[in-house]
């Protein structure tokens, strides 16, 4: 069927601004040039490291950013040329689920108040309808209907993403754009939030944009994987074909890091070279070059195209070139 999400070759400049008149002194390109496309019901995640784009291109999908260019057709169509009033409603399918729980829910709001506000922009419900739906959608995170009435700081850190998953849900959303929903979280605690994730995504029928700077974290809620560097996508897989056949020498360094539970399974750390360049001078051609093991004499000037390796799986990357294939 249809994609939920296309996204065309999304651009989002930054400026950046100095001087003593804040004039524009220089830009970052903070998402350069991305494509995907995400089906109904699955968890297409992005991955990368602090600063790769990939939280501004969570928030260019609900358009909470507008793009410097490209498309996101969502159902088919571009949310860029929505009307403010359609936009309005289109938010109701889109919820974000964000890193710290904490900051993200007000503090002197009762969890009543927090998850009947949704209800109450987008004018869902009569008021009695609304009370309902509050002690519903607890429970169904595993809450109880008396914690209604407590307030953010009594809760703990999992409890609170749980609110945070909560108020999500308010709209019965198609798409959750999750922001390192995990990794404020203890260990242990990441898991069981994980696991309710996937609960919901089954029940509901979501579809979940998973961000992340940790390849483990995304391993088992993940369907597909795009890994993001320096505003550009450099792979795109299935998740499992990912883990098992890394291609782009960024992703086989990401996963280096990842522990593996098999202890029979050895592989090896990859140290990545160098310091991350800033996103506001980044490297000519390839933009991983001046961190890359393999680097070649053509990736310094000539910027790899994204191709399809084998079914499904991208990757832009020149060792990939027909000429230099061998794998
Ligand atoms: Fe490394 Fe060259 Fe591939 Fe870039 S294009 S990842 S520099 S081998
Ligand atoms: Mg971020």
């Amino acid at each position: 069927g249809q994609p939920l999400l296309q996204v065309n070759d999304l651009r989002k400049e930054f400026p950046i601004k100095g001087g003593v008149f804040g004039r524009k002194v220089g830009s970052v390109q903070a998402v350069n040039g991305i494509s995907f496309t995400v089906k109904k019901g699955e968890t297409f995640s992005l991955v990368g490291e602090s600063g790769c784009g990939k939280s501004t291109t969570g928030k260019l999908l609900l358009r909470l950013h507008e793009p410097t260019d490209g498309e996101v057709l969502f159902e088919g169509e571009d949310i860029y040329t929505f009307s403010k009033e359609k936009m309005r409603k289109t938010r109701r399918d889109m919820q974000m689920v964000f890193q710290d729980p904490f900051a993200s829910l007000n503090p002197r709001h009762t969890i009543e108040k927090i998850l009947t506000e949704p209800l109450i922009v987008h004018g869902i419900g009569t008021k009695e309808d609304r009370k309902e739906k509050v002690e519903h959608i607890l429970n169904i995170v595993g809450l109880r209907k008396e914690h209604k009435k407590r307030y953010p700081h009594q809760f703990s850190g999992g409890q609170r993403q749980r609110i945070g998953i909560a108020r999500a849900l308010m709209t019965n959303p198609k798409l959750i754009v999750a922001d390192e929903p995990v990794s404020a979280l203890d260990v242990s605690i990441q898991s069981q939030v994980l696991n309710l994730m996937k609960d919901l995504q089954q029940k509901f029928e979501l579809t979940y944009i998973f961000i992340s700077h940790d390849l483990g974290v995304v391993r088992h809620i993940s369907d597909r994987v795009g890994v993001m560097y320096l505003g550009h996508m450099v792979e795109l897989s299935d998740s499992e074909e990912l883990y098992q056949d890394p291609l782009h020498p960024y992703t086989k360094t990401l996963l280096s890091a990842v522990p593996i539970a098999d202890p029979t399974v050895k592989r090896e750390r990859i140290e990545i070279k160098g310091e991350l360049p800033s996103p506001s001078n980044p490297p000519s051609g390839c933009v991983f070059h001046t961190r890359c093991h393999a680097c070649m004499d053509i990736c310094k000037v000539e910027k790899p195209k994204m191709r399809e390796l084998k079914p499904g799986h991208y990757v832009a990357c020149h060792l990939y070139n027909d000429s230099n294939v061998d794998f």
